[in-house]
């Protein structure tokens, strides 16, 4: 089984021959279709974000149930499903308080599986992978709550971005109590998850949808998923811009990108009661400087929001009907395509602030 492993960071993913387990009881077996090519996996490449290594990175995918483990009832072989880089237990805390996207047993475990061990080795070395996915992969061992299915009208390349992207994008928006019709809205950043924040304020009803980045490319193509201003914070202040566009500042912002100062500006972009949205990963252990008078006297909320904020299959469902009905446009996002051996070139499209996004497509 063909998968692209990093074995160390700051240096390129090499293509291995990996053994793989068969699926243990309540894990299952994924043909990968379609896998995503997102910065939080180039966060692991650079070391901000740590994972355990060797590691298949790849937490974007979607694919076709190939074989079930015993005690497997959510899925059979033959469902297209697209993959959550979160498995939740169902019985921890978090998951009793609906919030299965922060499931802390996910939490503990993390590349590995829930038994702690690994599926796939190279020699006598585990490989983990990463959101118990490691998508980068021709064949997945997952657990079965991982698995969406979807209609087969839904590509694998798009059921592939509402597995990370999408969800955490649009979800941001959607499923927050501060989203509601004719808010304006900033949103810092354009990658990836910056467009699909836009998408979500579209979704609600935003009046004024303001897009914040430092590429002037990003800034246009952001105009095709609901932008209807944009600011280049290379060439002036974002808040100054905001607030002279607004008067007073907008009622939500957020931020996709995942830096201190952006984050800060977040806050003080907002108006009288706004709401701040973190969603962008910064490197670990950074923080924010926030003006506490500021956020006081102005009543505001500052939030973080992980994978949709809520359930990420509830997001899903309703991802993949507004995009069958057209009301979100996936298909325009995917801007390059990549073979898994072409998985490290996909990162460095990334790192060069390239529009849109890549995807690896398997043979079918
Ligand atoms: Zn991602
Ligand atoms: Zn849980």
């Amino acid at each position: 089984m063909k998968a692209a492993v990093l074995f160390e960071t700051n240096h390129p993913m090499e293509i291995r021959d990996l053994a793989q387990d068969p699926p243990k009881s309540g894990e299952v077996r994924v043909k990968v279709g379609a896998a995503g090519v997102c910065a939080s996996d180039r966060h692991v490449m650079t070391g901000s974000s740590i994972l355990p290594l060797p590691v298949v990175l790849g937490h974007e995918a979607a694919g076709t149930v190939e074989e079930v483990g015993e005690g497997v009832t959510h899925v059979k072989p033959g469902d297209r499903c697209i993959l959550s880089f979160v498995s939740n237990c169902g019985h921890c805390r978090t998951c009793r308080i609906g919030l299965p996207n922060i499931c802390e047993t996910n939490l503990e475990t993390g590349a590995s599986q829930y038994d702690g061990t690994t599926r796939l080795h190279d020699g006598d070395s585990d490989v983990y992978q990463m959101g118990k996915l490691g998508a980068f992969a021709e064949y997945i061992v997952v657990p079965q709550q991982a698995c969406q299915p979807i209609p087969d009208e839904v590509p694998f390349s798009v059921g592939a971005l509402i597995g990370c992207r999408v969800t955490t994008g649009v979800g941001a928006v959607i499923n927050s109590p501060a989203a509601r019709p004719g808010i304006s809205v900033a949103v810092f950043g354009c990658g990836g998850v910056g467009l699909n924040v836009i998408q979500g304020a579209r979704l609600v009803g935003a009046s004024r949808i303001i897009a914040v980045d430092i590429y002037d490319h990003k800034l246009e193509f952001s105009y095709k998923f609901g932008a209807t201003d944009i600011i280049n914070s290379r060439e002036v202040d974002p808040v100054e811009a905001i607030k002279e566009l607004t008067g007073d500042g907008v009622d939500m912002a957020l931020d996709s990108f995942g830096n201190a100062d952006v984050l800060a500006g977040a806050v003080r972009a907002l108006r009288r009661g706004g709401t701040a949205v973190s969603i962008g990963l910064a490197p670990v252990g950074a923080t924010a400087p926030i003006d506490i008078v500021d956020m006081i006297r102005g009543q505001k909320t500052l939030v973080g929001s992980y994978y949709g904020s809520v359930s990420p299959h509830e997001t899903f469902k309703k991802l993949v009907d507004y995009y069958l009905k057209g009301r979100i446009d996936i298909d325009s996002m995917l801007t390059r395509t990549y073979t898994l051996e072409q998985v490290n070139e996909g990162f460095d499209a990334i790192a060069a602030g390239e529009d849109g996004v890549g995807i690896i497509n398997f043979d079918s």
